[in-house]
């Protein structure tokens, strides 16, 4: 397009960002002015965003939507192209960084002063509260991108496989955290992006994965073998043994009494998905001695050090299905659908 009806000359710098303009509404390719970064702020040229399962809550509007028009996407991978003024975290123009869910937290209120920034009163969240990595280029604040210091070896295909990390592997990591040092056997259920990470990174510490899919989901309990789960069943299954602890990452609430009959006495259900259908009333038996229930809510920038070093000390099979930018909505409608063997990842 060009001519003077259009604003978008050639010489105007533009941007390409498939956006969400009303709930369960497909996202629409939009051509924009190419943003300037603001005091402290970054503009990146997104490399790769991995799709989430709370894109998809959100395009499907079983989040509240603080924000639209909104450009999802909030597992990133870009490469710095302008520093904002002030800018002062030390990355620079040409440095690839990662950017995730948490895209700022206010570091004054109770729990930002204790560590718990994951829980900041007044976080802004990437995709959510500012426009996100569906997108050519994102502008992010530079004290939450993270620098990536991986080898890399062919950018493009580098980048789609670390994309997943930035938030299947984290909120994976915080999860596998909430479940317990002790946990020694652990349940997955919902056997997705997040839990084909986790599940390499609990057998890399020395645990025992069990993995619960759809009931008869054979292709996806195939592939959690083949990552060295011990056992792959259907979600109705009873695993061989006792579980120390199960990480639900599949939003279904009748697997929170599901997964409290797999663990044993003192054992732990960590519900890793920010939305969750109801979970079903269920006899006190089923939560009697000791077993605890917990959720885990966004990451912290510390968080994501010890992950993003994890990760490169122990390094992870990330499978992924890629598409075309402009093919965002056939990639949520095939995560929507349980057709995607590990995750799917956006390549502008
Ligand atoms: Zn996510
Ligand atoms: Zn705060």
């Amino acid at each position: 397009m060009s001519g003077p009806s259009s604003p978008f000359s050639p010489d105007v710098p533009a941007m390409r960002a498939m956006v969400l303009k009303a709930a369960r509404q497909p996202l629409e390719m939009e051509r924009r002015h190419l943003p300037e970064p603001g005091p402290g702020e970054l503009r990146l040229r997104v490399l790769a965003c991995a799709v989430c399962r709370t894109d998809l809550h959100i395009v499907d509007g079983e989040l509240p939507l603080p924000m639209l028009p909104i450009v999802p996407g909030h597992e990133i991978v870009g490469v710095v192209e302008q520093a904002g003024p002030g800018e002062e975290a030390g990355l620079r123009v040409g440095d690839r960084v990662g950017v995730p869910w948490l895209g700022h937290s206010c570091g004054c209120c109770a729990f930002c002063l204790e560590g718990r920034e994951n829980l900041c009163d007044t976080p802004r969240f990437t995709g959510y509260h500012r426009d996100g990595g569906f997108a050519s280029h994102v502008i992010a604040e530079a004290a939450f991108c993270l620098p990536l210091t991986m080898p890399t070896t062919d950018a493009s295909a580098d980048a789609a496989r670390i994309a997943p990390l930035m938030c299947a592997g984290l909120i994976g990591w915080r999860s596998l955290k909430a479940a317990g040092e002790g946990t020694r056997r652990l349940g997955l259920y919902g056997f997705g992006a997040a839990a084909h990470l986790v599940a390499q990174v609990a057998i890399a510490q020395g645990r025992e994965v069990f993995a619960f899919t759809r009931p008869g989901d054979l292709a996806a309990q195939a592939f959690a073998r083949s990552l060295g789960a011990a056992w792959a069943g259907g979600s109705d299954a009873q695993p061989p043994v006792p579980l120390d602890a199960a990480i639900l990452f599949a939003p279904v609430g009748e697997l929170v009494p599901a997964a409290l009959r797999v663990v044993r006495k003192g054992g732990r259900v960590v519900c890793g998905g920010i939305h969750m259908s109801d979970i079903p009333a269920f006899p006190y038996r089923l939560l009697w001695e000791e077993r605890s229930v917990v959720s885990v809510a966004n990451l912290t920038r510390a968080d994501a050090t010890e992950f993003l070093a994890f990760a490169q000390a122990h390094p992870l099979q990330v499978h992924v299905r890629t598409y075309p930018l402009a093919q965002a909505n056939e990639a949520l409608a095939d995560l929507r659908a349980g057709r995607i063997e590990g995750a799917a990842v956006l390549l502008p």
